[in-house]
């Protein structure tokens, strides 16, 4: 479970994340949904840790990770991560870029990749590179190596939007039942209200920085907020 609370960076002055707060249970996808610079990375690099907030505070299963007096590095967050350019190590065979943050090359580690890859239907390309595979495989490869250290929270930066159009709804749905079936908590950033509908239990709308609506993809798109949020939503197809 993940804990946000009144969380606020100030970058030259400007407050680019103000009064951000929102918790994701166990096995719930959240989506952060908002325009261009509305500060969706920002939020996702404070809960990584790569970044400090100037205020507020991060729990992950009750602990804190993050507030005025404690501070974990993100190293020991329990906290996977992926991003646009999911970047597999070329040099390495795709069993042992999702092996990479496992420890050990013990038994443990190959059932758990192993589980993983026939999760992602892969098993057969265990010892191929990933110049040899699609963009779609490498993202499922990506997805795999993300999961395997069992995160307690994923966070994913837009991470379809590399991927052919046409290939895009078939791998959310596909990313969607993993999430699932391994129970994460789930913060993924996109600007495509299309893709927050497809993949959210619950949207968080953000513009200049703040919430400024949230609830089930449904609720958003029947009763928007606003005129601008009534835009935003209106070109799903
Ligand atoms: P996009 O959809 O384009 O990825 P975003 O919602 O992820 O946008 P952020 O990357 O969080 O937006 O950036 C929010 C604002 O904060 C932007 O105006 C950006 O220029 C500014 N910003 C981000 N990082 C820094 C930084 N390190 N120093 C100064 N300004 C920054
Ligand atoms: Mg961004």
């Amino acid at each position: 479970r993940l804990e946000v609370q009144n969380l606020r960076r100030v970058f030259d002055g400007q407050a680019v994340v103000e009064d951000v707060s929102f918790s994701i249970p166990a096995g719930q996808v959240t989506c952060l949904l908002g325009p261009s610079g509305c500060g969706k990375s920002t939020t996702l690099r404070l809960i990584a840790g790569v970044d400090r907030p100037d205020a507020g505070r991060i729990c992950v299963d009750g602990m804190p990770i993050c507030d005025e007096t404690s501070y974990v590095p993100p190293e020991r967050r329990a906290i996977g991560l992926m991003f646009q350019d999911f970047a597999l190590f070329p040099h390495l065979s795709v069993a042992e870029n999702v092996a990479f943050g496992l420890k050990g090359g013990g038994a443990n580690t190959r059932a758990r990749v192993g589980e993983l890859l026939e999760k992602v239907h892969l098993s057969r390309h265990a010892q191929s590179y990933p110049h040899a595979l699609s963009g779609g495989e490498q993202q499922r490869v990506a997805l795999a190596r993300a999961l395997a250290p069992r995160p307690r929270i994923l966070l994913m930066d837009e991470p379809f939007s590399g991927l052919d159009e046409r290939l895009r709804d078939g791998i959310r749905d596909e990313t969607l039942g993993l999430l699932k079936d391994e129970g994460t908590a789930v913060l993924l950033v996109t600007h495509e209200p299309h893709e927050a509908m497809r993949m959210a239990d619950e949207i968080l709308l953000m513009r200049a920085g703040r919430i400024v609506q949230r609830g089930a993809p449904y609720n958003l798109y029947n009763a928007p907020v606003d005129r601008a949020a009534a835009a935003f939503f209106s070109d799903i197809n």
